[in-house]
């Protein structure tokens, strides 16, 4: 099933409270977004009323919600399975006071009122900032501190089913870049094929389309162009990095595509060279991968190639970065994270060449660290891919 196991929950919660305790803090205070996916299954928007599960080190979590999601909380496998219980409050009550009597209740409410009151109160980094300007009001005193201090402990590395789900999306992805590299691309707006990418990843099986970059000629050079109204030409190349949501796990992948039209134009021989540059530097960042060396030396590795070859100062931005949940998460692949890697760590490896006004290349793989070796989830070829039409 595209899911993960009920059962997995409680033995997340139980693992965060371990955490909790660990780090010092009182509480985690965690909104809608993936850290509260992570350990609940609660999937929504965040949004003007607040949703906050309540973790303290010891004692029940609690998970604050407005009346009318009350429902979907307890319908969450962390409720069901008795690992949380649900608080509910009506439109005219003041949620953060709710909070602020329940952690109260628990001897870590406003600051000298209680003996966990020293202890800092953990707040997920996608809390909104009236929500976190309200809880600074209702518990006066309290040190408050970023909760991904502990959460990014958790979830940077992949069970199995966790990485059974980014295999899913990916290969959901791989399917969507060969559709779309076969073309018709040739006098089609940017945006048109931005559009055709998101049905196709929902049609092979994500639940959200979450990007489409198709960045044309020219505006390959900029790695997050959005697409526009640019017309794709016979000779040029394309870059296309594309992701979507299957399960609660992100996809994102990237392929470069050489336009050559009916009549077969060669690309120049520069745009060959780049290329195989590019394919160089992904591959052996890719061999790089092992538990043990750090998240920086899989950078090193990708920045080498493309530095001895004279480009490096065109390689603008990090190797990588972690997905799960998010699509960007920790390990980032970048110089000075001397994180080591271990099994179960799932990340980009997508070096690219970027040159100003003419066009660029870039060619992204979700790696996850194995024991002994890393195994690419996009198994997609990095042939170049020419499109006819
Ligand atoms: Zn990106
Ligand atoms: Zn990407
Ligand atoms: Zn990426």
């Amino acid at each position: 099933m595209n899911s993960i196991p009920d059962a997995r929950y409680a033995d997340r919660l139980a693992a965060c409270r371990v955490a909790i305790d660990a780090g010092g803090f009182g509480a985690l205070l965690l909104s809608v977004g993936p850290d509260l996916r992570y350990l609940t299954g609660f999937v929504g928007e965040p949004m003007e009323r607040l949703t906050l599960l309540v973790v303290p080190a010891d004692g029940k979590a609690q998970f604050v919600v407005p009346r009318l999601e009350a429902a979907k909380a307890e319908a969450t496998p962390l409720v069901r399975a008795g690992g949380a219980e649900v608080v509910a409050f009506e439109e005219t009550d003041d949620p953060a006071a709710r909070v602020a009597d329940l952690l109260a209740a628990l001897g870590l409410g406003a600051a000298g009122t209680g003996t966990g009151t020293g202890k800092p109160l953990g707040l997920s980094d996608r809390l909104w900032a009236m929500h976190v300007l309200q809880l600074q009001r209702a518990l006066p005193g309290r040190v408050f501190e970023p909760a991904s201090a502990v959460l990014r402990e958790l979830r940077i590395v992949k069970d199995a089913d966790e990485a059974r789900l980014l295999r899913l999306a990916a290969a959901a992805a791989d399917r969507t870049i060969e559709a779309i590299a076969a073309g018709p691309l040739i006098g089609r707006a940017e945006a048109d094929v931005a559009r055709e990418i998101r049905g196709r990843l929902v049609d092979e099986g994500h639940d959200v389309a979450d990007f489409a970059i198709v960045g044309s000629g020219p505006n390959g050079a900029s790695p997050h162009h959005d697409a526009g109204e640019r017309r794709i030409q016979a000779g040029e190349p394309v870059v296309l990095d594309i992701g979507g949501t299957l399960a609660g796990y992100l996809s994102d992948t990237t392929r470069t595509v050489w336009v050559a039209g009916e009549q077969g134009i060669e690309p120049e021989p520069e745009f060959r060279r780049v290329y195989d540059l590019v394919r160089e530097a992904n591959e052996a960042a890719t061999a790089a991968v092992r538990p043990g060396v750090t998240a920086a030396s899989i950078d090193t590795v990708a920045r080498g190639v493309i530095g001895a070859a004279g480009y490096g100062e065109y390689f603008t931005h990090r190797t990588g970065h972690g997905i799960g949940l998010e699509v960007h998460e920790d390990p980032y692949i970048v110089e000075g994270n001397s994180a080591a890697l271990r099994p179960g760590m799932a990340f980009s490896v997508e070096p690219g060449i970027y040159l100003p006004g003419r066009w660029g290349v870039r060619l992204e793989n979700i790696v996850l660290c194995g024991d002994e070796a890393g195994e690419p989830l996009n198994r997609s070829s990095l042939d170049l891919r020419v499109a006819r039409g």
